[in-house]
């Protein structure tokens, strides 16, 4: 069932869990992750940057695949397709192309624009009844080709953004995106207790999921993260699976060149790796 994000993130706020947010790339990635959703009664939200949007043929492609299995699967888990940090004008696409929550990414901007375009932004998507996702203080890594260092976003602007109306706040406190540095400090928990503490009920949603430990993942959520995106680690799933499947010689037995079996591996390394992360993040039978 499609949804905007609104209320599963409420929810996960009121029961201490968080909602996997896992990013698609295609036909097979959104499968994946729609039937592991459906068989662990997991709500989900599928990721969808502009640069994936792109590559899957643009956005109205995505939302007639993703509706598609919706229907023809039977998938009556709440499900938000959500744009991953947005620019203005993506997300005015998206919320045209029936995404039902988005992203808008402003953290680039000084505090006033970003204030401002954020405020356009959530008056078109709330009246259509689309969740908005807003980011205060650049999280570090790879964005779409943009490489910014980890920082910690100020707990004050946070709450400025937060009573602007959003359903969600991404907030850094020193995640970043892709692969953690050997040096990495950990997450700052005590720039997330006090964005906590300014913003109340917000869910709040921690981007770059893949490699944080599970114990800073837990304490992460007891400390108000709704909504952990996951994106590189299904990347690698999928890789080391079709990897070992061409290393193997797989490819080369019988009709081991058909996509749908070239494919299947990392198809369900995906599945496995969507599963290990709903148990994680507690959304497990939460749907
Ligand atoms: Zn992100």
């Amino acid at each position: 069932m499609l949804v905007s994000a609104t209320q599963m993130l409420k929810d996960a706020v009121a029961g201490q869990y968080a909602v996997g947010q896992f990013n698609i790339n295609n036909l097979e990635w959104t499968k994946a992750i729609l039937l592991t959703a459906q068989e662990n009664n997991s709500p989900v939200i599928l990721g969808v940057s502009e640069g994936a949007g792109k590559y899957m043929g643009g956005y109205k492609t995505v939302m007639g695949m993703v509706n598609g299995m919706i229907e023809e699967l039977n998938i009556t888990v709440p499900v938000a397709v959500h744009l991953d940090h947005g620019s203005f004008e993506g997300a005015k696409k998206c919320i045209e192309a029936g995404f039902s929550s988005i992203m808008f990414d402003g953290s680039h901007y000084s505090i006033e624009e970003n204030v401002e375009k954020t405020k356009e932004i959530i008056a078109i998507a709330n009246a259509k009844g689309i969740s908005v996702e807003a980011e205060v203080g650049s999280i570090g890594g790879e964005e779409d080709g943009v490489i910014g260092a980890g920082e910690n976003a100020d707990p004050a602007e946070c709450k400025l953004i937060a009573d602007l109306g959003v359903d969600m706040l991404a907030a850094g406190i020193g995640n970043i995106h892709g692969k953690y540095p050997e040096n990495w400090a950990g997450l700052n928990f005590e720039t997330l207790a006090n964005i906590k503490a300014l913003t109340g009920d917000m869910p709040l949603v921690l981007h770059g999921g893949t490699g944080i430990p599970a114990d800073m993942i837990k304490k992460a959520i007891s400390l108000g993260v709704a909504k952990i995106n996951v994106n590189t680690e299904c990347q690698w799933s999928f890789q080391a699976a079709t990897r070992k499947y061409i290393e193997a010689g797989k490819d080369l037995e019988g009709k081991g060149f058909d996509p749908r079996k070239l494919l299947a591996p990392g198809y369900e390394a995906i599945k496995a790796t969507v599963k290990e992360k709903m148990e994680l993040f507690g959304s497990v039978n939460k749907a």
